[in-house]
């Protein structure tokens, strides 16, 4: 029997993870069918409990069940307990595995794909919500000199840095940035889905060797488009991130890594033909 996964969410219409798993089937020779399952907001366990009573494998989680997701599985990755937030169910014989792959995919896409050395890199990650958790320690892992969280509500940037445990982590407001520089600018908000950028100012924009923003769309985004016209060289959106977590997912499930550079050239070109006044940022 083909053997089924699927990205539930809320909303979930406009993920792109059916595409790039039926693309990674293709190309590792793997039988397997991946859909997109759109859970109410109340109603999280009980759609897992029903698409595993139906046989499926495993899932992606995405906005805003990532906490429920943690909650949900028998036991976690060392990365997944780490980031107390889980984009990756694994159900199996032994219970239900919870991982969480962003911060691989995060690191994966810089140092891979843009070819930029995160070691001894100072970075600033703009919001302290799932995504913010998932990355941070995949970035420590990677040898950064330093990580400040600046968020809208700093005292949940102070709890992350905190609770991370590490000298290197510092938790801040927007408005105690100002004149500090940073190497790495990383957009973990998502003021981007609706358009907008965090409050981060032309100069330290500019002085950063790469500015990347999680959320992806047909055109630049705000933040990326303030930072070039601030003087950065490098920025990036945020789909080589979500090609290469679900790379990592796929992987936890099937035991093998699919290739994501021509998943990445594929996707780049659908994105572009569909650009036009009506794009929507996604992330
Ligand atoms: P989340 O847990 O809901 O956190 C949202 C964050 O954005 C919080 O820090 C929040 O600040 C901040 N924020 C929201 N609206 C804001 C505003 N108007 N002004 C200032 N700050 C604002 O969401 P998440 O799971 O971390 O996801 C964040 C983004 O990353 C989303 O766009 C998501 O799609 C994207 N993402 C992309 C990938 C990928 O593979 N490319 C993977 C994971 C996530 P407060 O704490 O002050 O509310």
């Amino acid at each position: 029997m083909t053997d089924r996964y699927a990205v539930i969410g809320n909303p979930v219409a406009h993920s792109r993870s059916p595409q790039i798993h039926a693309m990674f089937a293709r190309a590792t020779g793997q039988d397997l069918v991946y859909e997109r399952l759109w859970a109410p907001l109340d109603g999280f366990r009980a759609a897992v409990d029903r698409f595993r009573a139906e046989g499926g494998r495993g899932l992606n989680v995405t906005l805003p069940f990532k906490l429920e997701a943690h909650a949900y599985a028998d036991a976690h990755t060392p990365r997944a307990e780490a980031a107390a937030a889980v984009n990756t169910l694994r159900f199996d014989a032994a219970g239900v595995l919870g991982d969480n792959t962003d911060g691989v995919g995060l690191v994966t896409d810089i140092e891979q794909r843009l070819g930029v050395d995160l070691r001894s890199a100072r970075v600033l990650i703009a919001g302290a919500g799932g995504a913010a958790r998932g990355v941070l320690a995949p970035l420590l892992a990677a040898g950064v000199s330093s990580v400040t969280i600046a968020n809208r509500t700093a005292p949940r940037a102070h709890d992350l840095a905190a609770q991370s445990g590490d000298a290197r982590v510092a938790g801040c407001g927007y408005q105690e940035l100002d004149a500090q520089r940073f190497e790495i600018v990383v957009n973990a908000t998502s003021i981007g889905l609706d358009g907008g950028a965090p409050p981060l100012s032309a100069p330290l924009l500019g002085a950063a060797r790469l500015v990347y923003d999680m959320v992806y769309a047909t055109q630049p985004t705000a933040l990326m488009r303030a930072a070039l016209a601030a003087g950065c060289a490098s920025v990036s959106d945020g789909l080589g991130m979500l090609i290469e977590q679900a790379a990592e997912s796929f992987l936890v499930w099937r035991g093998v890594r699919p290739p994501t550079a021509v998943v990445y050239r594929a996707l780049r070109a659908a994105l572009a033909a569909e650009a036009g006044p009506q794009a929507e940022p996604r992330g």
